[in-house]
């Protein structure tokens, strides 16, 4: 399925129509890896702000985008059905967000932790600081 199916199908399943500004959201969150609300507000100039918000709430709800904390703020990018789970390491000089390769055996290592606890893991989110290529030049 592509991106843009599973996306249309998303919304169609809770009686959503695909609006001119959702498209155009979701459009930049395809283009970019991850983006603040800033960025993106400005990646859409067709759409107004408050427009822009409502879009991020809904498609959160749907899973369409998710908030990746990013300091004490935090970046949007699409949800897991659109991108390989993977994680991500933050520049604590600039501020990137670098996306990290997948690696399915450290998914396994931290459901077999979890599970040594009888927990159930049902989702992570691992923050990685440091500093990057560019700032350590
Ligand atoms: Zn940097
Ligand atoms: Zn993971």
């Amino acid at each position: 399925m592509s991106s843009q199916t599973i996306f249309e199908k998303s919304l169609k399943d809770v009686h959503q129509s695909i609006t001119k500004p959702r498209q155009a959201v979701f459009d930049a969150l395809q283009h970019h890896q991850s983006l603040t609300t800033a960025q993106l507000i400005a990646a859409c100039p067709d759409v107004d702000r408050a427009s822009v918000y409502r879009t991020v709430d809904l498609f959160e709800t749907l899973d369409i985008v998710k908030r990746i904390p990013n300091g004490w703020k935090y970046r949007l990018e699409l949800g897991e059905a659109f991108l390989e789970h993977h994680h991500h390491a933050t520049c604590r000089i600039c501020g990137a967000s670098i996306a990290l390769p997948e690696n399915p055996a450290l998914e396994k290592t931290m459901q077999e932790l979890a599970a040594r606890r009888s927990f159930t893991l049902e989702s992570h989110q691992i923050e990685l600081v440091g500093i990057c290529e560019a700032c350590t030049s």
